[in-house]
């Protein structure tokens, strides 16, 4: 599941997103992962139009994951 890549192409449910975007505003470590995710996407896709590696998407979801339950 790649739930942070689902969030940033607005792919999750209208209520799951919410609650991530209100996470996001109170939790500067996964806002930065978000960053660090959204910029390296870019390079990737200006690079060649392929998916990130399925490690560093499960291990960024899994970082959101984490977080998101608190
Ligand atoms: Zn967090």
């Amino acid at each position: 599941m790649a739930l942070l890549a689902d969030y940033l192409e607005e792919q999750l449910p209208p209520a799951r997103h919410a609650e991530l975007t209100r996470h996001l505003e109170t939790c500067s470590s996964c806002l930065a992962q978000l960053k660090t995710y959204r910029s390296t996407v870019s390079l990737l896709r200006s690079l060649r139009e392929e998916d990130l590696p399925s490690d560093l998407r499960l291990m960024l979801s899994t970082f959101l994951n984490e977080h998101a339950v608190h």
